[in-house]
């Protein structure tokens, strides 16, 4: 059993011509919190922990896909801290071939639990109730640790920082992680901060109507166009970007989020939409295990 959260992340300049060689650009360390689980579910997990230790709870119940980097949060911070935990699976086999992930998963020793897609989808109450109905000890998470207290977990990201930077870019699938940041920016007053999310999936009114819907008097601008044909999916020239720049900065990054919020830095940086007077702040969200794919190592070892 430990703490919550593990460390403290740094934030740091990078220095990498694959990015830019005249900006200034720090990075906000949150894959630093952890080797495995996304610093930003880590972040969203934090008052739901503190809530559930409030009540006396000591199961986790969550829910999730197969390739899920929430799952694996809630798994490990069950395994760190002490809860039970269980995990509502969409659409997926269990056997022995099922991906890393899941693997991971079970090794922190979280309980699975495969449904299909359409109770998945419209049932969650419904499976939470009929598999824990009579089962005091469990506390519900909903679906990456959204909701309100997963923004405000976000929301401490901001209160960490120690100068205003003129931009903060990230990257951004449901915007809780967004929202979380516009909040903390709000609560800081950081007035002349306008945050840049990167939609890795092409869901971009959702994600503005979440982000419109705070109604918070804060500069944002969604950056579309480099979802790259969609959640997951990569090209060579997003590949061959990624490990230029791990190689050099020896810092990771994946494909699926932080290689695509990067690759937008880098062509926002050159198209000179972000000038070189400006200082940068990319929030690292972590996010290992989508680095370790086939893609991947196909591109490496062609
Ligand atoms: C889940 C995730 C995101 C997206 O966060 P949202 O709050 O859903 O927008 C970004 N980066 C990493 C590494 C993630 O795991």
């Amino acid at each position: 059993m430990s703490t919550f959260p593990l460390i403290n992340a740094v934030t740091e300049q990078v220095f990498a011509n694959s990015l830019s060689k005249e900006h200034s650009i720090f990075f906000k360390r949150d894959d630093l919190i952890h080797s495995i689980v996304s610093g930003n579910k880590w972040r969203k997990l934090e008052h739901h922990i503190e809530a559930a230790k409030s009540q006396n709870k000591t199961h986790l119940v969550t829910f999730g896909g197969a390739f899920s980097n929430h799952m694996v949060a809630v798994a490990c911070a069950g395994a760190v801290l002490g809860f039970k935990t269980s995990c509502f699976i969409r659409g997926e086999e269990l056997n022995r071939n099922s991906n890393f992930y899941l693997q991971i998963a079970v090794l922190y020793g979280m309980h699975l639990i495969p449904v299909d897609r359409i109770d998945y989808r419209e049932k969650k109450d419904y499976l939470f109730r009929t598999h824990f109905e009579n089962n005091a000890d469990c506390y519900c998470i909903p679906e990456g640790g959204g909701g309100e207290f997963g923004m405000l977990g976000v929301a401490d990201i901001i209160s960490e920082l120690t100068f205003e930077p003129d931009y903060i870019i990230h990257a951004s699938a449901t915007a809780t992680t967004a929202s979380g940041l516009l909040l903390g920016l709000n609560k800081n007053g950081f007035k002349n901060t306008t945050l840049l999310p990167v939609n890795v999936l092409k869901n971009e009114s959702e994600q503005l109507e979440k982000l419109n819907n705070l109604r918070l008097n804060q500069a944002f601008k969604l950056i579309t166009g480099f979802e790259f044909g969609g959640y997951a999916k990569t090209s060579p020239e997003l590949m061959v970007f990624i490990q230029k720049f791990i190689s050099e900065t020896g810092i990771l990054i994946d494909p699926v989020y932080t290689g695509k919020a990067l690759y937008a830095l880098k062509s926002l940086c050159e198209s000179g939409e972000i000038s070189s007077d400006k200082k940068v702040l990319f929030l690292h969200t972590g996010g290992m295990l989508g680095l370790f794919s086939e893609k991947m190592m196909a591109r490496l070892f062609e």
